[in-house]
């Protein structure tokens, strides 16, 4: 029997959450209800929380969920290949399959639900309402895509496919990178750190990683997944080093992930070799970028390709390389969360907490309890 009622937390404004006991829906034929294991948190929590980004509230947070199916029905069981028990990935994006953009195979902008219709994005006023994995369970809706992940592995461990899934869209489906290519990732964040690792599994040349001087841990830490220099921004010339690891000639593919500076967005366009492909990923509060030289963009013949979310060959990509066991990713999960601390959560990645800092860190609603 499925639970009458379940947790959430409940954001009903910037930096107001507070923890709930709602009804659980009833599941039709062609939905279900998955039991939450973790939910992952990255920077669009932190600018859900802030109120940064455009969000009907009341809402319940968390855009990345892994689960277990508690409950299913018939067609939903038959459509998405899964049955109760199995453990599932969650795409953020719940598109609605009719309008342009889904129909042009870029259903991760697929606004034909009425703005952006995905986990964490879709107000509680909105029926069934459990729309965000914030909590102990969510409701399935027949438009999700799941993806089905081995249950051995730990939770925290499995739930770093939405980081990966980005790092393998950004830093290599959209680049088109291999072997030969020289990857420059900008920013050791968590979407930085997934760019590594997925630029090293499709046998990238060399991968260089800039950041900032309080990022020395993290620009550490790229060094273990794969990063064969790392550049201080703050120290260093960073296109005098560009060079000089490129033999001159700069690098082949840059990724941009770092969030709200936008000196990295002008300085991109230096780094980049002659026909390079640019990956903007990192957002900036829709903030002109002063210094900005489009001449180089001419002159270089350079691609510059804007990434907004992940798509599903991204999402197999990342839970393939999880369950293979090749990458340390655990030492990239810093911190593990009850549901009571999602505020603690969010403040820590968002370096609000003093003397802490997160790089990859989740919810586990079952923790604590
Ligand atoms: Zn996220
Ligand atoms: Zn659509």
């Amino acid at each position: 029997m499925p639970p009458r009622t379940t947790r959430a937390i409940v954001q009903t404004a910037p930096r107001q959450l507070e923890l709930r006991e709602l009804p659980v829906p009833e599941i039709d034929a062609d939905s279900a209800l998955l039991r939450i294991e973790a939910c992952g948190i990255c920077g669009s929590d932190v600018e859900q929380y802030t109120g940064t980004l455009p969000v009907r509230f009341p809402v319940i947070p968390g855009h990345e969920p892994l689960g277990i199916i508690e409950c299913i029905g018939d067609r939903a069981a038959r459509r998405w290949g899964v049955d109760v028990g199995d453990r599932v990935a969650v795409e953020t994006l719940i598109p609605c399959g009719y309008c342009r953009a889904c129909i042009e195979g870029r259903y991760q902008v697929c606004r034909g639900r009425g703005g952006m219709f995905a986990y964490a994005y879709v107000s509680l006023s909105h029926p069934p309402g459990l729309w965000g994995a914030y909590a102990d369970y969510m409701y399935l809706d027949p438009h999700s895509i799941l993806h089905k992940v081995r249950r051995d592995l730990p939770a925290s461990l499995a739930v770093m496919f939405n980081p990966l899934g980005a790092g393998f869209r950004w830093a290599v489906e959209l680049p088109r990178t291999g072997p030969g290519d020289t990857v420059l990732v900008l920013g050791p964040g968590q979407r930085g750190l997934a760019s590594v690792i997925a630029a090293r599994a499709a046998g990238a040349d060399r991968i260089i990683v800039t950041g900032l001087a309080r990022d020395a841990q993290k620009l550490q830490m790229a060094q273990v997944f794969g990063a064969d220099h790392v550049i201080d921004v703050d120290s260093e010339d960073a296109r005098a080093r560009v060079l000089e690891y490129t033999a001159g000639r700069g690098a082949d593919v840059v990724v941009e992930v770092s969030s709200y500076a936008t000196e990295p967005v002008a300085e991109a366009l230096y780094y980049a070799a002659t026909g390079a492909r640019v990956v903007l990923a990192g957002v900036k509060g829709f903030t002109p970028v002063p210094g900005f030289v489009s001449d180089l963009i001419v002159a270089k013949e350079l691609t510059v390709v804007g990434a907004f979310g992940v798509t599903s060959r991204g999402y197999e990509a990342a839970i393939r390389l999880i369950e293979s066991g090749h990458v340390p990713l655990a030492r990239m999960h810093t911190h593990d969360f009850p549901l009571e601390e999602a505020e603690r959560a969010i403040q820590m990645l968002a370096g609000e907490v003093p003397g802490e800092s997160s790089i990859h860190s989740c919810l586990l609603p079952d923790v604590g309890r």
